[in-house]
């Protein structure tokens, strides 16, 4: 029997557990902010450092090194928005344009939103209660329902000559 009180622990420590999780996630988030390599800090990102998540800007240093090293941007194929539909990332194109502008920087908008670092305070709370999953099936113990009783047939014996006799008076 499970008592009221059981239940009510039960969730308490769920939703202890799950306001713990969200606070490491955001101190996570935060950290992202804070810990910024000093590669990432150069003109190209200057309006985005610290407000987009830094592996889109990684990306986007690597696509500076590898099609843009010779500084000659004469060679780029034609824009087809691929990496802007696929991964909503801006593409060499848009990179291209920044360095050749004068002290250009990426914008926020470049980048879609699932990029950008919200500040803390924006983000919506969140319901810890949704979080709770269904709990796992556990496998009853004990004979399996619909077995037949096995006993019963080997205890069964012919009745004694006592018994006999008290039957029949
Ligand atoms: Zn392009």
């Amino acid at each position: 029997m499970v008592s009221t009180n059981d239940v009510v622990i039960v969730v308490n420590a769920l939703v202890r557990t799950l306001k713990d999780q969200h606070v490491a996630r955001k101190v996570v988030l935060e950290c992202a902010k804070v810990n910024l390599p000093i590669k990432l800090l150069i003109l190209l990102f200057r309006n985005v450092v610290g407000k987009v998540a830094p592996q889109a800007l990684h990306r986007m240093l690597d696509i500076r090194d590898k099609q843009l090293s010779t500084g000659v941007a004469t060679a780029l194929p034609p824009c087809t928005n691929m990496m802007k539909d696929s991964m909503g990332l801006p593409c060499v194109h848009v990179i291209d344009t920044y360095l050749r502008a004068n002290a250009g920087s990426l914008q926020v908008t470049d980048f879609h939103l699932q990029w950008h670092l919200q500040p803390i305070a924006t983000l919506p709370p969140l319901d810890p209660c949704l979080q709770i999953q269904e709990p796992d099936a556990i496998q009853p113990r004990g004979r399996p329902t619909g077995a037949t009783a096995r006993r019963a047939r080997t205890a069964r014996r012919e009745p004694s000559g006592f018994e006999n006799e008290e039957a029949s008076s």
